[in-house]
């Protein structure tokens, strides 16, 4: 059959999805089940997260290391310069350089004494998220930066303005793209970009989705990093605890509609929280008119 059907959209929406590094023999096998469901939706890049305070460095690395020996997608290595000191960081980088990973997503962590507590850099390491980048880019120019951004600013942050003053100091050191925390409510996201760019920063800021697989669960862990978790939101899911399949259709009509009104508004870049898993995102990928193997229709 042709690639696609001569209805590819003006502005074929472009995607990369997250995962963590598993810690079982049987997550890492689930893993690449969703890997290899998802590779041939061709994400711009997939990116593989860094354990608190830096706990997975090894399995992060070796999660990378596999997808760039066995898949032919790009990986991004998530980094945290919470307590190391520069050597221990620098020497992560050079080896993530040195298999060929051109791609980091760099940031400052959370406190190693818990969220909520008080940020205390290594008296020997990057004190923060722009000092990190900076310091990635000193050595390794070819290497792309990704940061992180918050439309309803970073628990830490006193106001809004605050957190856009880090994310200018990012950019300003050489960040390329910053990936927003997950939000349910677009117009914070809109109102954000708007600052974001009265502010000066022209690079893309990429909403990140996070379909919930598990409301409950996933409600607790979002509210600790910041995001409002919208009663309108939280009432999709009431009575649904003990009913996972109707869980599933409920999770992926939420978010399939908040990328479809994303997209409608302009956005064409999404970033999925994937937690390792493939049927939601497979799914709500599919609605945005992206088809395996590069072809793609008009959502
Ligand atoms: P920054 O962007 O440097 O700072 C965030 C905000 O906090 C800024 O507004 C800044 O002004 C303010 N701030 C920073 N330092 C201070 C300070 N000392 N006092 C007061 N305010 C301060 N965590 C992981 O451990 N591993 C990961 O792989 C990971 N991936 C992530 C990916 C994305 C896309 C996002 C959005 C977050 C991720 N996180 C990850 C979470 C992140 O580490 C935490 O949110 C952390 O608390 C902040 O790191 P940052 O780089 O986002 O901070």
């Amino acid at each position: 059959p042709p690639a696609f059907d001569g209805h590819r959209a003006l502005h074929s929406p472009k995607i990369s999805f997250e995962f963590f590094p598993p810690k079982t023999e049987e997550m890492e096998r689930s893993l690449w089940e969703t890997i290899n469901r998802l590779a041939p939706l061709a994400p711009n890049f997939v990116s593989v997260t860094y354990g608190a305070g830096g706990s997975t460095r090894e399995r992060t690395h070796s999660t990378i290391a596999r997808i760039l020996k066995e898949t032919s997608l790009v990986p991004a290595a998530h980094l945290t310069c919470v307590g190391a000191p520069k050597g221990e960081i620098n020497d992560v980088v050079a080896r993530y350089h040195e298999i060929g990973v051109r791609h980091i997503v760099a940031l400052r962590g959370d406190p190693t004494t818990g969220i909520g507590t008080a940020y205390h850099a290594h008296p020997d390491g990057y004190q923060s998220s722009p000092d990190l980048i900076a310091g990635i880019k000193k050595r390794y120019p070819d290497i792309e930066i990704s940061v992180s951004a918050y439309p309803e600013k970073h628990p830490e942050s006193p106001t809004i303005d605050a957190d856009i003053d880090t994310l200018k100091a990012k950019v300003d050191a050489g960040a390329a793209r910053a990936i927003t925390q997950v939000f349910f409510d677009n117009d914070l996201y809109f109102r954000y970009l708007d600052r974001v760019r009265a502010r000066g920063i022209d690079i893309p800021v990429v909403p990140g989705i996070m379909p919930m697989h598990n409301f409950k669960q996933a409600r607790s862990f979002v509210t600790r990093a910041g995001t409002t978790v919208p009663t309108w939101l939280a009432d999709k899911f009431e009575g649904l605890d003990d009913d996972a399949d109707t869980r599933k259709l409920v999770a992926a009509t939420v978010a399939a509609g908040q990328v479809h009104k994303l997209a409608k508004h302009g956005v064409d870049t999404f970033h999925f929280y994937t937690m390792n898993r493939a049927d939601l995102v497979f799914a709500i990928s599919h609605l945005l008119g992206i088809r395996p193997n590069g072809a793609q229709k008009a959502a």
